[in-house]
C-alpha cells in the first residue's frame, strides 16, 4: 500500500490500554515491567485497566495501584464482556495523542513499545505488534491460528497482518475513527484494517504468560472466528448459495440419468432389472437435507447479529471508575 506519511510529533500524552480477567498474580510484574518502559519516555503516560468481570482479586489489586498514583485508572465491568469489549471501553476513555492496546499477562513485551512510537513519529497511525515466534503457546493454538490468519486473508480480509494481534499503537486519528463504529459483534483487528489509515508492523517474540493461564479457550477463539468472518463480509451467505448451485446440478444430472435408465428398460431392453435406485435417492437426500441444515445455519448467524444490532444495547455496563473524572459513579 502507497501512503503518504506526514511525520507526527512525539505525543505529549500516551494512554496504555490493559484488559484485565483475572490477572491478579500478573499485574504486580506487569506493573514492574511497564514502569522501567516508562522511564525511557519522554512524555505524560496514562494506564487505563479495564477489569472484566475478574473472579479473583484483580480489581482489588488496581485498586491499590491507582490509590498510590492518580495517572492510573481504571474501569469496572459490571460482569465480563470479554476481551474486545474490555478494550472498547479503554478506547472509549483514552485521552492521548497515541494510544497502546497491550495485555497484561506480559506476552507483549512493554519495550517494544519505545520502537512503536518511532513508527509513529514516521507517520503511521496504526503500528500493530508481528509476532515472530510465539513461546510456551499449545501446538494448536499456534496451529489454528496460523490458519485462522491466512484464512481470513484470502477470503475476507485481504489486509489483515498475518501473525499479529490486539497488541499496537494506533494514533488519536485512528482512534476517532474506530469509537465511531458501534457494531456489538466485534474484531477489533479487522475494524483497524477497515478504516485504512498508513498502517506498519514491528516485530516481536511472543513470551510465555508470566503468571495465570489463558482466558482465551477454544470457545471464545471459536466465537472471535465467527465475528471475523460473519460480521465483516456475506461471503458465507455466498458459500451456501455456491455449494447450493453445485448440489441442484448434480441433482439434475442424476435425474436426467434416471430417466434415461427408465427409458432404457422400457423401449430397448427388457432384460436390464430396473434398479430403483434407492441408494441414489438416500444419498441425494442426505446431501442436499445437510446442505439445507447447514445454509440454515449460517443464515441463522446473521439474523442473530442483525438482532443483537437492533436490540441497541451498550457494549458493556461499567460498575464504577477510579481516577476519570467524567464518570460519575453513584
Ligand atoms: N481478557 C479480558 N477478558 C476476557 C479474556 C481475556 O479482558 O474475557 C484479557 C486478559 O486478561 C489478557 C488479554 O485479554 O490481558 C489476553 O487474554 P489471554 O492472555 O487470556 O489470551 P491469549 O494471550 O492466551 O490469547
Ligand atoms: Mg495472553
Amino acid at each position: 500500500m502507497n501512503y503518504i506519511l506526514k511525520p507526527k510529533k512525539y505525543p505529549k500524552l500516551l494512554s496504555i490500554i490493559i484488559p484485565c480477567y483475572n490477572e491478579e498474580n500478573s499485574l504486580p510484574y506487569f506493573q514492574k515491567e511497564i514502569s522501567s518502559t516508562l522511564e525511557s519516555l519522554k512524555c505524560k503516560v496514562e494506564l487505563i485497566f479495564i477489569n472484566d468481570g475478574s473472579k479473583d482479586n484483580t480489581l482489588k489489586v488496581l485498586m491499590n495501584l491507582a490509590s498510590k498514583n492518580k495517572s492510573i485508572k481504571v474501569i469496572s465491568f459490571s460482569r465480563n464482556f470479554g476481551h474486545q469489549m474490555a478494550v472498547t471501553a479503554g478506547l472509549d476513555f483514552a485521552k492521548g495523542d497515541a494510544i497502546v492496546i497491550i495485555d497484561a499477562d506480559l506476552q507483549d513485551p512493554p519495550e517494544v513499545i519505545l520502537e512503536m512510537i518511532k513508527k509513529y513519529e514516521e507517520g503511521y497511525d496504526v503500528v500493530y505488534g508481528k509476532r515472530t515466534e510465539r513461546e510456551g503457546e499449545s501446538f494448536f493454538k499456534l496451529a489454528s491460528a496460523w490458519i485462522f490468519y491466512r484464512a481470513m486473508r484470502k477470503f475476507i480480509h485481504k489486509n489483515l497482518p498475518v501473525d499479529s494481534g490486539d497488541f499496537r499503537l494506533i494514533s488519536s486519528k485512528c482512534l476517532h475513527r474506530i469509537n465511531q463504529l458501534r457494531e456489538k459483534h466485534r474484531f477489533l483487528r479487522g475494524m483497524f484494517v477497515w478504516i485504512g489509515l498508513p498502517q506498519t508492523a514491528v516485530e516481536y517474540k511472543r513470551s510465555p504468560r508470566v503468571a495465570g493461564v489463558t482466558n482465551y479457550p477454544l470457545s471464545k477463539m471459536l466465537s472471535l472466528a465467527a465475528n471475523a468472518a460473519i460480521s465483516f463480509s456475506p461471503l458465507p451467505l455466498r458459500f451456501s448459495l455456491f455449494v447450493g448451485i453445485i448440489v441442484a446440478f448434480l441433482g439434475f444430472a442424476i435425474g436426467i440419468y434416471a430417466v434415461y435408465r427408465k427409458l432404457e428398460h422400457f423401449f430397448f431392453d427388457h432384460s436390464i432389472v430396473y434398479n430403483p435406485g434407492w441408494a441414489t435417492i438416500v444419498g441425494l437426500i442426505c446431501l442436499t437435507g445437510g446442505f439445507i441444515l447447514i445454509s440454515i445455519g449460517i443464515l441463522g448467524e446473521y439474523v442473530a447479529r442483525i438482532y443483537e444490532e437492533i436490540k441497541d444495547r451498550p457494549l458493556y455496563i461499567i460498575d464504577y471508575t477510579i481516577n476519570i473524572s467524567e464518570y460519575k459513579n453513584s
